[in-house]
């Protein structure tokens, strides 16, 4: 039986995407070859990576504004380190929010002098910094759109003159914002994309060419412009899951579309967290994450209770983050919104029971 998924990443996709991935895997577009056995050079893959790259830049409408999306390799974490070896020449304006910007401050430190313009650490990173002001003489600006572990998310990015550069690996696709404002946006595959696997970075190339150093050629986004993507092989199994789970997400009217469904579903959770009297959230109200809800119980004696009633009705992947400890109930796109009412059902008979 389906587990209801709430895992924070790998996570659940669409279950039309695992049946037409499975599918591929036995017999790719009814070539007699398996996906997995292909070139990735063969016209077949090729139509794959180029409509993937399209529908990137269709879904964010970014189409035909000087934006290239790219595939690549190692995920979000490589992207702390990529971005700075691009675009850092002297020093770089950070936002920090949590586990993911101190990891890309730390890499970024590695190439230039890097300020952290706020942070929200002396708080647990339960909320997110404001009243910051970022001048121009930075060379961009980076910031996490969605703090995965944390449970909180950006609801106004500020407005800055410099390249701004996010990590939205876990809220891509999930709402609408005005994407042109961002310069650089990267986001590993392994929420709201695809399966784990592959990396999508969404570029603007005049922002590219600017810094002295040498690039090596697999960090470089204009060789990977250049070479559409395909400077090497890349995760081909991981972008055709991602164009399946692209073209679901389009089929079902796109971000907008989306966003709605996803804005109930957290209605529906954070107010049954704050309608449980035995249960807190983690993150202040303003700045929780839609994505990701973090929530504790007021007694920890409950855990093991509660945790078996979770295991007996299907619920997978509920426990925090294991910084954090607690429970962090992620609702990607493809979480249905009966996996969030079983959930509550399940918070409420805890309540009647205790
Ligand atoms: N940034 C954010 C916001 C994340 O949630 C994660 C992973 N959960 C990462 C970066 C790191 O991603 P990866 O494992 O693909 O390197």
């Amino acid at each position: 039986m389906k587990k209801h998924n709430f895992s924070a990443g790998p996570c659940i996709l669409p279950s039309s995407v695992f049946k037409e991935a499975s599918q591929a895997v036995l017999d790719f577009n009814n070539s007699g070859l398996s996906i997995l056995e292909i070139s990735h050079r063969s016209k077949d893959f090729v139509s794959v990576i180029e409509e993937a790259r399209t529908l990137v830049l269709d879904l964010l409408g970014l189409q035909n504004k000087g934006y290239q999306a790219l595939f690549l390799h190692g995920g979000a974490s490589t992207q702390f380190l990529s971005v700075a070896y691009n675009l850092l020449e002297k020093k770089a304006a950070y936002l920090n929010t949590g586990t993911w910007s101190s990891k890309a401050i730390k890499e970024a430190k590695l190439f230039g002098e890097i300020i952290e313009v706020a942070s929200s650490k002396d708080k647990q990173f339960n909320c997110i910094p404001k009243n910051y002001s970022v001048d121009q003489s930075f060379d961009y600006f980076h910031c996490t759109s969605n703090n995965t572990i944390y449970g909180t998310q950006i609801k106004e990015f500020p407005s800055v003159e410099i390249p701004m550069v996010c990590d939205m690996s876990s809220d891509i696709f999930s709402r609408e914002l005005n994407f042109e404002n961002f310069d650089l946006i990267y986001a590993g595959a392994q929420k709201n994309m695809g399966p784990a696997g592959t990396t999508l970075v969404v570029v603007k190339e005049s922002i590219l060419g600017k810094v002295s150093r040498e690039i090596p050629s697999l960090f470089d986004y204009q060789i990977q412009i250049e070479k559409e993507s395909m400077f090497n092989t890349p995760a081909v199994y991981a972008v055709y899951v991602s164009l399946l789970n692209l073209r679901w997400l389009q089929s079902l009217g796109g971000i907008k579309a989306i966003e709605k469904a996803n804005h109930k579903k957290a209605q529906l959770l954070y107010s049954a967290i704050d309608n449980n009297s035995l249960f807190t959230g983690y993150a202040a109200k303003e700045d929780r994450s839609i994505m990701n809800a973090t929530f504790n119980l007021k007694s920890k004696k409950l855990e093991p209770l509660f945790n078996d009633m979770c295991q007996e009705a299907n619920i997978n992947g509920i426990n925090g983050h294991r910084s954090i400890g607690g429970y962090r109930a992620s609702m990607y796109n493809a979480l249905p919104i009966s996996s969030v009412e079983i959930l509550i059902e399940v918070m409420n008979q805890l309540e009647r029971k205790a």
